[in-house]
């Protein structure tokens, strides 16, 4: 896989303990971002971390959602603007966006993850397409929510974010935002058992691998086609 310099151009805290960072690809790079949830390589000083891209295709800076967890995160939310990396082109599959027209979808992320189909969920909104959308987003607490004002504009669209809060014993109301007690997987079941996720719903997920492996497993007990960016 091709490696070119890339620049790190500007950097904002969303909350929850993540960063929006934008790094600027080789112009040879840019045409490789088709889908959103394509994943771009990253490597500095022996290490090596993959991050999902979290802006719309065809931008000529690329945005990631990054967590400090020290290597290559930690330089770049901390390393001045202008600093360069060695980045890959965009990889992975991603999401086609022409899938969400398929019929009933919904959306399982945790963390920051949510880097993987924020591109998705900016087209969905901008299209006038939130009203048929549920957003599940894991999160430890409230305190974990990042970009608060942004999905709080997606749900005053329409879109149903439930919020899965995976470290609290209650589940305090937080409108416009619903709010459950535990995994994602939790919220879907019993999404499922109350009719509110229809069979055939296309399910994308990006998260941990195990939280992956076990939405896969899940799919055809709940009837749900689950796709991922991979
Ligand atoms: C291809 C690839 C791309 C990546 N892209 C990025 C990126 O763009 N930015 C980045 O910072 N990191 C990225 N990572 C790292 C990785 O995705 C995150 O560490 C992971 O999503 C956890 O996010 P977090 O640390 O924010 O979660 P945490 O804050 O640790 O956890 C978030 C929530 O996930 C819940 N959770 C944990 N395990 C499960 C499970 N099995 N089932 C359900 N819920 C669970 C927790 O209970 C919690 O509520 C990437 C990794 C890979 C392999």
């Amino acid at each position: 896989m091709e490696l070119l310099s890339a620049e790190l151009v500007a950097r904002c805290d969303v909350g929850g303990g993540l960063v929006l960072v934008e790094i600027e690809p080789a112009a040879s790079m840019v045409s490789s971002y088709v889908h959103p949830g394509q994943v771009v390589k990253l490597v500095a000083e022996g290490h090596t971390s993959y991050f999902a891209l979290a802006g719309r295709p065809g931008a000529t800076r690329w945005k990631l959602l990054v967590r400090d967890a020290g290597g290559i995160s930690r330089a770049l939310v901390t390393a001045p603007l202008g600093a360069r990396f060695t980045m890959s082109a965009a990889s992975y599959a991603g999401m086609p966006y022409a899938q969400v027209d398929q019929g009933p979808f919904a959306i399982a992320v945790v963390g920051s993850a949510l880097g993987a189909v924020r591109g998705l969920l900016h087209a969905v909104a901008e299209d006038g397409k939130a009203g048929r959308t549920t957003l599940y987003f894991g999160i430890r607490t409230h305190e974990a929510l990042p970009l608060e004002q942004e999905l709080a504009a997606f749900a005053a669209g329409g879109m149903r974010v439930v919020l899965c809060l995976s470290d609290v014993s209650t589940a305090d109301p937080r409108p416009p935002f619903e709010a459950r007690v535990g995994l994602v997987q939790g919220a879907i079941t019993a999404d499922h058992v109350g009719g509110l996720l229809p069979p055939g719903t296309r399910l994308y997920v990006a998260g941990p691998s195990a939280m992956m492996a076990e939405l896969r497993a899940l799919g055809p007990e709940l009837s749900l086609e689950v796709l991922t960016n991979g």
